[in-house]
């Protein structure tokens, strides 16, 4: 998702310098942006129960990384370093 807005930043440079079809590249990279956001709310995804933990993400206020105390499923409670194999069994 950062490299998707780097690059909407980036085109958005270029196609205000140029024209033609230029000007088409900031439209596909916000469109990457915007699909690299939608899998973030509904992509991430608890090992164990399958919740969307991306919104949870999301509400942290950290949009490019996933903060230090976030350890843990806000649904079921799994540790999220736990190996998903582990977590499987159980
Ligand atoms: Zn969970």
């Amino acid at each position: 998702m950062l490299v998707a807005f780097a690059a909407f930043g980036a085109t958005g440079a270029i196609a205000s310098k140029y024209q033609g079809w230029f000007a088409l590249l900031p439209i596909v990279s916000f469109l990457g942006f915007g699909a690299a956001m939608l899998y973030q709310l509904f992509g991430v995804r608890c090992g164990r129960c399958r919740a969307a933990i991306g919104r949870a993400l999301n509400g942290t206020g950290y949009l490019f990384s996933v903060p230090a105390d976030f350890r843990f499923c806000p649904y079921c409670g799994t540790d999220l370093d736990t190996d998903i194999n582990i977590v499987q069994q159980t």
